[in-house]
């Protein structure tokens, strides 16, 4: 269903909706200011890419184009702005599927120590363009089994990772280790030697559209959503995510799964 933008429109809708399913004005109210909140965020989020995109078109247009240089530097441009608005659109899809529609599991018993070896091998190149380097450390070289939703584990490591890529100095490393805990509990760590974030920052960094440098001068390539998307997978599955981080001297994203003996159980 597409969004409604005029207020007046969706404050009716939300009104009948609440008329028919019998639900409490004020936590309708509620979600009215948050419907409202998020779609003005959300068209702030798109509204640069689609500016910096239309500014290279019509550079093109205005002569730009008969340049065969420039004009590949302006299309690989304008294609790097169209691929953002892409992940951006990406991520609102899900941030609306995890805060408004709830988030089902599909739980499974998998290797998490294979899993992190994947999202290594899909990240590899984008580290090295950014002159990082990524390292694995292994406690142990055995399967750790454990019990969560595959796919959404997966992306909750590839945000945290690509995050160590794009706040990591030229020439730093980010290292991901799994720990086996005592009790039935593994944990997951990224660490990286990056820019850090100021302590002012910590306790809001998992809010949507939430950013360090709101300019997003420094954080091109991103939505301001991953981290909240990470937060409610793992809260999702009943565990727990902690953030340690000192300005210019690096930052450790961790969070724990549940372990089970082993791949059947
Ligand atoms: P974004 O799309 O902006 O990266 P996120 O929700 O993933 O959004 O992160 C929110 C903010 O937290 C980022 O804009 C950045 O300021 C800060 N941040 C996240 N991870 C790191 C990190 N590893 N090092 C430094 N800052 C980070």
């Amino acid at each position: 269903k597409p969004i409604t933008t005029d207020m007046k429109t969706l404050t009716q809708e939300i009104e009948k909706f609440a008329e028919d399913k019998k639900i409490e004005i004020d936590t309708l109210k509620i979600r009215e200011e948050y419907r409202k909140d998020f779609l003005g965020n959300v068209s702030h989020e798109l509204k640069t890419p689609l500016f910096t995109v239309q500014g290279y078109i019509l550079t093109l247009l205005d002569g730009a184009m008969n340049d065969k240089k420039i004009r590949e530097k302006y299309l690989t441009r304008a294609n790097k702005g169209v691929e953002r608005l892409i992940y951006i659109v990406r991520d609102l899809d899900l941030i609306t599927k995890l805060e408004v529609g709830g988030l089902k599991l599909d739980r499974s018993n998998f290797d998490i120590i294979e899993l992190v070896q994947n999202v290594f091998d899909l990240l590899e190149m984008k580290a090295t363009e950014n002159d990082i380097t990524l390292t694995f450390d292994m406690e142990y070289p055995n399967p750790i089994y454990v019990n969560a939703d595959r796919e959404k584990i997966q992306q909750v490591i590839s945000n945290l990772l690509v995050n160590s890529i794009k706040y990591g100095h030229p020439k730093g490393t980010t290292e991901v280790s799994v720990e086996d805990l005592i009790k039935n509990k593994v944990i997951v760590r990224v660490t990286d030697n990056g820019e850090g974030i100021p302590k002012q920052h910590i306790s809001r960094l998992f809010e949507r559209f939430y950013r360090v440098d709101q300019s997003g001068s420094r954080t091109q390539g991103g939505s301001g959503l991953g981290l909240s998307i990470v937060k409610h997978i793992i809260e999702a599955h009943d565990e727990k995510i902690y953030v340690e981080s000192e300005e210019d001297v690096g930052s450790e994203f961790s969070f724990t799964l549940e372990k089970t003996a082993n791949k059947l159980e």
